[in-house]
């Protein structure tokens, strides 16, 4: 009984937190302005079952691919272990889900294998970040904490492994020493289970109650850590693919009232046409976090920092300042930052600081080639261009900055309806000294 007092406070207290931490960061959504409507659930379903639960777009480099889809394919049988350790510490039974007879056996070998199995790829992983000088997890968004962030995460989840494998060494040699039935399947336990050959009932009881609790309590604990930390992934990632932006990558999401304005100024006919009056913009592109939608925020909380998306742009490659990674942790940064105030004291808080300059400068978003192979590289569909694009249409709009060449395509496209320098009635002088063979 006590074991169970303790057990439901426990989870009460570490609810609460997380309850508290997620609720903060969800009050920081309605400052964000809207985005793509969410609909063709089927399609969205098919793209997260390829893309979050097949992996697929990590496999590009296969065996650190590989090693990242066992992690996370790992983490999905693990986690219906942790699911029963929940119930069996609320309502004191053991082994509850046991119920699921064959599927039970199967999902519980799976989850002792998995445990191995990271444990050693964790290992690996960390030895690869602290001594392999990968260039791709390198950069100036990557500062110290960044890494220390990134190490500590990973060394949860060694500590997580591990006790998990001990408390299912602990089980099988418990129930073996006194004879009792073995619920579920567990091939590395028995595998391991000889190197602990002189231990008695007593202490293999005691190494499964004490692994039992460091493994519950470090999932409590990681769990609160993950929203602070880039591993938030870990909760965010799938629904992220399942909110992808559906259109065309190279297709840009258009400003209803500059459109409006444009066809009006573009095509003749259009004047003739019933063009809705768009709603009152308050403000054209992003200046700052509050100016981005809800989706361009969801993003920046899915990164997972891998830097894949700077690895493959063309302007980070030639030595440009962009890095689309820096842009998704700096929305993350500002909004952390401004969003606590804008809470206290209302959207209009101002603290002098913006996304825009404060965090990212000019330079960075007008070195983007809008080519979007960061989209396309991103294993989590985070879609960096048009919160770029949305940068620029804010300089442009509201501050008329761009850089010279681009002012002078502006000035064409005003007064000659082309990016030329020339009037369109020349458009065709080209033609002229041409000699066309007509027959
Ligand atoms: S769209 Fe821009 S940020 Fe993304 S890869 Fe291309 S140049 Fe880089
Ligand atoms: S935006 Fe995507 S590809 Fe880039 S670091 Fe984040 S998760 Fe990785």
């Amino acid at each position: 009984m006590t074991k169970q007092i303790i057990f439901a406070f426990t989870l009460a207290v570490t609810l609460g937190i997380f309850a508290f931490t997620v609720n903060r960061l969800i009050s920081f959504f309605r400052f964000t302005k809207p985005s793509c409507q969410i609909k063709d659930f089927w399609k969205r379903t098919l793209l997260t079952i390829e893309v979050a639960f097949g992996q697929t777009k990590i496999f590009r480099k296969p065996v650190v691919g590989l090693a990242h889809a066992l992690v996370f394919w790992g983490f999905c049988f693990i986690l219906f272990g942790s699911v029963e350790m929940i119930i069996d510490g609320l309502f004191r039974v053991e082994k509850s889900l046991k119920v699921f007879g064959p599927v039970y056996d199967f999902i519980m070998a799976a989850g002792d294998i998995f445990a191995l199995v990271i444990a050693i790829l964790i290992i690996f992983f960390l030895v690869r970040r602290i001594y392999g000088h990968i260039k791709r997890f390198e950069g100036i968004e990557m500062k110290p904490s960044s890494h220390k962030d990134a190490n500590l995460s990973l060394t949860l989840i060694l500590l997580l492994m591990i006790s998990l494998m001990d408390m299912n060494i602990g089980y099988v040699g418990f129930s073996i020493s006194e004879g009792t039935a073995i619920e579920g399947k567990y091939p590395v336990a028995g595998l391991l289970l000889p190197l602990f050959g002189s231990m008695s009932a007593h202490d293999f009881k005691m190494v499964y109650e004490v692994s039992w609790w460091v493994h519950i309590l470090l999932i409590f604990l990681f769990a609160n850590y993950l929203p602070y930390s880039k591993h938030f992934h870990v909760f965010l990632s799938v629904p992220n693919v399942f909110l992808t932006r559906l259109e065309p990558l190279g297709k840009l999401p258009n400003m209803d009232s500059i459109t409006r304005e444009v066809r009006l100024m573009m095509d003749p006919e259009a004047a003739f046409q019933a063009i809705p009056e768009p709603a009152v913009v308050e403000r054209f592109g992003v200046k700052d976090a509050e100016d981005s939608t809800w989706k361009n925020y969801f993003d920046s909380l899915s990164c997972t920092q891998c830097g894949r998306c700077t690895s493959v742009c063309p302007a980070n490659i030639t030595g440009k300042r962009l890095s689309p990674r820096k842009i998704m942790m700096d929305l993350r940064s500002r909004m952390k930052e401004k969003g606590p105030n804008m809470v206290k004291y209302g959207k209009d808080f101002n603290d002098n600081r913006s996304l825009l300059r404060d965090f990212i400068t000019e330079e960075e978003i007008w070195a983007c080639t809008t080519c979007n192979a960061c989209a396309k590289e991103c294993p989590v569909n985070i879609n960096h261009p048009t919160l770029i694009v949305d940068m620029r249409r804010y300089l442009v709009m509201e501050e008329a900055s761009a850089p010279g060449e681009l002012k002078i395509v502006f000035n064409n496209i005003e007064n000659n309806g082309a990016p030329w320098q020339y009037s369109s009635e020349d458009r065709l002088n080209w033609v002229k000294d041409l000699e066309l063979n007509t027959k």
